[in-house]
């Protein structure tokens, strides 16, 4: 499957792989618009390119659609695939792990995919538990979620 590099007119770029050339944009994991693929970078001409850095996956509770089971599983296998191609080339490694909230109660200790997963994979509703503790009341502007660069 190839790897393409999108953009949204929020600002949001991300990596994703791909059935085909073909196949249609996916929604922007910010913000949920339609996006564009851009063109390869030179650089990436004539060899595979790595899978999508750490940092790109988002890392905001909107990013992954309000904790939505299908993006957040998206995002885990993205970074699986990420830990697999840094265990190979440990020179691309990125010393933290991906962080899917930092936001509300995770402000001092962020959550990590790894922790989102296990919880969606063990607590029935993990969605509303881990939205609750986000603390949801939080009025946030729309289209204000930057935190993909
Ligand atoms: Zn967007």
């Amino acid at each position: 499957m190839p790897l393409y590099d999108y953009a949204c007119s929020c600002g949001a770029r991300f990596e994703m792989l791909v059935a085909s050339w073909s196949s249609p944009a996916p929604g922007c994991p910010a913000c949920g618009s339609a996006t564009s693929r851009r063109p390869p970078s030179p650089a990436m001409h004539g060899r595979a390119a790595p899978p999508a850095a750490m940092s790109t996956a988002p890392q905001s509770w909107e990013g992954v659609n309000n904790g939505d089971r299908d993006t957040i599983t998206h995002w885990r296998r993205q970074i699986d695939v990420r830990q697999e191609f840094e265990s190979r080339h440990p020179e691309h490694k990125e010393h933290r792990d991906a962080v899917a909230a930092h936001e509300g109660s995770f402000e001092r200790r962020p959550l990590t995919y790894k922790e989102l997963a296990s919880r969606a994979a063990t607590t029935k509703d993990a969605t509303a538990a881990a939205a609750a503790e986000a603390g949801r009341d939080r009025q946030k502007a729309p289209g204000s979620t930057g935190s993909i660069t």
